[in-house]
């Protein structure tokens, strides 16, 4: 997207892999200074913060479990200390565990929750002052199953419903502080996640969406990027669904 980010702040859970890090690229080449979150990868989160500083970009990766309130608030200080102020916040970290409810354990759910919802509500939580004197956006990733729900993935589907009730009512408590909250509900998206899918749930994927492919990362960092550029500055509380037609 062609929108100048320059003199921005963004932070991103999860931007070492997949959506999070095609989000944290996107700003980046948008001019943004780009904080970005992970739980393990510290490999491949240094090898970003190289490649982005290459690239002219201020860049800083910040280690932790987004479940975790005290991980979030340290990030978010982190974040002010450095740049002082924080622009953006995309909640984009997630995990899945997925077993038909027959099989699904109580540790199955609680880490499911744990990450999509309550990691959302902490990032959230501590940036809400900062964010709140300077207006800003939010945007959280849910997904097309939060929407239609999906056998396997109670867990994951309630945490996904979560986020979109979560970030309605937010958005109506930030709106008179200049602060929008918006979500990006994508289909299936060419990642990790979905390499894990075997190659018949693929296939009975592929004949559900109109498009006929996959998302490629990258398409969802642009509707990420349009939400918190000028154009959207009048949309709040908006589910904006990124799915090739999987669900209408
Ligand atoms: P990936 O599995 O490719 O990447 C997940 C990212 O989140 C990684 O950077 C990972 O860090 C980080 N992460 C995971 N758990 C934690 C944690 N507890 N604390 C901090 N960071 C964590 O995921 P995707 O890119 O596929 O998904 C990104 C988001 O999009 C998720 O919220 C997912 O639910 C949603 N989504 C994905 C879809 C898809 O088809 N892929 C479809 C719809 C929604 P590390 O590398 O250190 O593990």
């Amino acid at each position: 997207m062609n929108v100048d980010f320059g003199g921005k702040t963004v932070l991103v859970t999860g931007g070492t892999r997949g959506i999070g890090r095609a989000i944290v690229e996107a700003f980046a080449e948008s001019g943004a200074r780009v904080a970005f979150t992970y739980h393990s990868s510290t490999d491949v989160a240094d090898a970003l913060v190289g490649s982005l500083e290459d690239q002219g970009t201020e860049a800083v990766a910040l280690q932790g479990d987004v479940a975790d309130f005290d991980v979030a608030q340290s990030h978010v200080d982190a974040v002010l200390e450095r740049w002082e102020t924080l622009d953006v916040l995309v909640n984009n970290a997630g995990i899945t565990r997925d077993g038909l409810m027959l099989r699904l354990q109580e540790e199955d759910w609680d880490a499911v929750l744990d990450t999509n919802l309550k990691g959302v509500f902490n990032f959230s939580k501590a940036a809400y002052r900062p964010m709140m004197r300077s207006g800003g956006a939010i945007i959280n990733i849910s997904s097309v199953v939060g929407a239609t729900g999906n056998a396997g993935q109670t867990n994951y589907a309630a945490s996904k419903a979560g986020v979109v009730g979560f970030s309605k009512s937010l958005a109506k408590e930030l709106g008179s502080r200049d602060v929008t909250v918006n979500v990006v509900a994508p289909g299936y998206v060419r990642t990790d996640m979905t390499e894990e899918l075997d190659e018949d749930a693929q296939e009975t994927i592929l004949d559900a969406v109109p498009l006929d492919r996959l998302a490629e990362p990258d398409e969802i960092a642009e509707s990420v990027l349009f939400l918190a550029s000028p154009a959207a500055e009048y949309i709040t509380g908006h589910v904006l669904h990124v799915n090739g037609g999987l669900s209408m």
